[in-house]
């Protein structure tokens, strides 16, 4: 007998752990492991788990595994804080979808023509991913039908609580059927998350992941104590140092990601710049810029420090300190995906002392001094 537990031991169907296979995933993470069983068995379903824990296999082999295909209707519904990260998860289902012939997968998003969308959607999707606002607009509209779903998950619900959608939540749940399936996930459990479950989903099961050794990311972490104005630099020099393949720098303004990307960009480093501010479709090609390696640095603000996956991101740095602490752990998280390796440098200037200070005392986090010779 084996000894390890794989995708097999789960009673998926061909296509799916043949997917999975081509994908490269042959173990499941423990949030896999708990979650896909009670998801299977129509369970309501409440995890906290830590970002890079595998959670979108979570919800989403279930839901595939329970698709009607001679039905019409929106099946599943999942809700996420951010564009970037719902174009994410709905390419992931593509993915794990690829042996399910006629299966389709839609993500409605701000920011995107909503007659496109409306296109899309009238041709009947059996899952659609969603931030929550975007969603709103077209039920009232009557361009989506959410009322006959059959599951509805909540992606990074801290998160798409925090962003002040708790009104959309709410209402999405109350036009959905009420004996539908409901999955929460979400790394923490603050006031606003406990009371959404409260309201709506009384008798879930509960499931804590805590980050174990072999999910928890093997991220080295370090911090630099820098002047202010050499920050820059030392990230060249890191990077050149390293030889970092592909590397995001967070900066916590918009005015910061453009004076960094300035002066990296003259170093003759091969960089791009994202932040809020862009348009969606300047957003996506920059993401796959990042992904296909036309460039290997990102100079970002804190919109793609949370749930965004880009493989083989070997360094984060953080030029400015992040001003939320759990941003801390996001923006780090971003590298060492899926058991892989990567190294976190925080440039902490003598201002940013005492913040760097709360975040470690906060997180947990035992970053390594640095000294740069
Ligand atoms: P989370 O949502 O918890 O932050 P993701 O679902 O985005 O994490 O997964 C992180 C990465 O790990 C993705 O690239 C995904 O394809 C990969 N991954 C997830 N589960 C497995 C697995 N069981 N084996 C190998 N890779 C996996
Ligand atoms: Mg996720």
């Amino acid at each position: 007998m084996r000894e390890y537990f794989t995708f097999k031991d789960l009673n998926l169907s061909d296509e799916i752990l043949h997917a999975l296979n081509k994908m490269g995933a042959v173990t499941p993470t423990t949030v896999q492991r708990e979650a896909i069983p009670l998801l299977m068995k129509d369970e309501c379903l409440i995890a906290k788990a830590p970002t890079g824990t595998g959670k979108t296999f979570a919800f989403s082999i279930p839901i595939l595994e329970y698709l009607d295909m001679s039905s019409k209707d929106i099946q599943a519904l999942i809700l996420c804080p951010t564009r970037e990260l719902a174009l994410q998860i709905a390419s992931e289902i593509k993915k794990l979808a690829r042996y399910i012939e006629h299966f389709n997968v839609v993500a409605v998003i701000g920011g995107q023509s909503i007659k496109l969308q409306a296109e899309r959607l009238a041709k009947h999707p059996q899952v659609v991913v969603a931030t929550p606002g975007r969603l709103i607009d077209l039920h009232e509209k009557h361009l989506i039908d959410i009322r006959h779903i059959y599951t509805l998950v909540l992606d990074e619900a801290d998160e798409m609580l925090r962003m002040g959608f708790i009104k959309n939540v709410q209402d999405i749940i109350k036009i959905t059927p009420k004996d539908k399936q409901m999955a929460l996930f979400s790394a923490t459990m603050p006031r606003e998350v406990l009371n959404i479950t409260w309201s709506f989903m009384q008798g879930a099961k509960e499931i804590d992941v805590m980050p174990k050794a072999e999910d928890r990311p093997k991220i080295d972490e370090f911090y630099v104590e820098v002047a202010q104005k050499d920050k820059a630099l030392t990230i060249i020099r890191l990077v050149k140092e390293n030889g970092f393949n592909k590397a995001i720098v967070f900066c916590n303004t918009k005015t910061t990601t453009t004076e960094v990307y300035e002066v990296l960009k003259s170093a003759g480093l091969k960089c791009g710049c994202l932040q809020g501010d862009m348009g969606q479709g300047a957003r996506n090609r920059m993401m796959d810029g990042f992904h296909h390696g036309k460039f290997n640095i990102l100079i970002a603000t804190d919109v793609v420090a949370r749930g965004i996956d880009v493989d083989d991101v070997d360094a984060v740095f953080n030029y400015d300190i992040p001003k939320d602490n759990e941003f801390y752990l996001h923006r780090i998280g971003r590298t060492a995906r899926a058991g892989k390796t990567g190294k976190a440098y925080s440039l902490v200037s003598y201002l940013d002392k005492p913040r760097m200070g709360e975040i470690i005392r906060y997180t947990g986090a035992s970053p390594e001094l640095l000294v740069l010779e």
